[in-house]
């Protein structure tokens, strides 16, 4: 889509109108409890295409939502609609393909108590899936911080990397085993390394897979 105006034009759902049985809510997650809230709409000029502005309240937590449709315009042809709808309900059930399984176990369970805002959980499981990340590219170092200034040292991860591990509190933090009167996880520190894990396999797997597929498609057009 280059334009807000080809909403619904060439792709989207059989229908001429918005049909809220499709929309979740992304605070109970329940689908289909709305009752429309508020209404607006904008007229392309010179044209009859319309964009409608809805805001959604949930009939079971009394969230708000707030969707832009619209029906594509052209008399004759099948009627479609399409829209984006703001905030979605944000799941975690899977990670990239292309990354290990066990670094992609942890990831997701990390990202998951996030969600849930259990912080030590969250912590431990993105330090373990940072581990096993440093491992299989071969990382040497007595801890995470080590073993990530060891890869950047050998050019596989950048040096802003290395630098913003500094900062990372939760890098230093070695406890996978417990011990009396541990104080809690620090909600911002256990953001801070699910973040810090999500750029580095993004660098470490991500990018190269990405890079890799691209040349594949260029030998395959030549
Ligand atoms: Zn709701």
């Amino acid at each position: 889509m280059t334009s807000w105006w080809e909403l619904g034009e060439n792709r989207g759902n059989i229908g001429s109108k918005l049909s809220y049985r499709e929309i979740t809510c992304p605070f109970c997650e329940e689908s289909g409890n709305f009752k429309l809230a508020y209404h607006a709409e904008k007229k392309k000029p010179n044209d009859s295409k319309v964009l409608n502005f809805d805001t959604l309240e949930c009939g079971n937590c009394k969230g708000y939502v707030m969707v832009l449709w619209s029906a594509n315009t052209y008399a004759g042809r099948t009627g479609l609609y399409a829209y984006k709808v703001l905030p979605w309900p944000i799941k975690y059930n899977n990670y990239p393909s292309h990354w290990p399984e066990e670094i992609g176990r942890f990831w997701l369970q990390a990202k998951r108590n996030l969600k849930d805002e259990n912080w030590d959980a969250s912590a431990l499981m993105a330090r373990s899936s940072l581990q096993i990340a440093l491992r299989d590219q071969q990382a040497k170092g007595q801890n995470l911080k080590q073993e990530i200034d060891d890869l950047s040292d050998k050019g596989i991860l950048p040096p802003i990397m290395k630098e913003w591990s500094d900062n990372i509190r939760e890098l230093g933090n070695e406890s996978a085993h417990p011990k009396p009167g541990q104080p809690a996880t620090d909600p911002k520190d256990a953001q801070d390394v699910v973040q810090f894990l999500d750029f580095l396999l993004e660098y470490l797997y991500t990018l190269p897979h990405n890079i890799k597929q691209y040349r594949n498609r260029n030998t395959n057009d030549r």
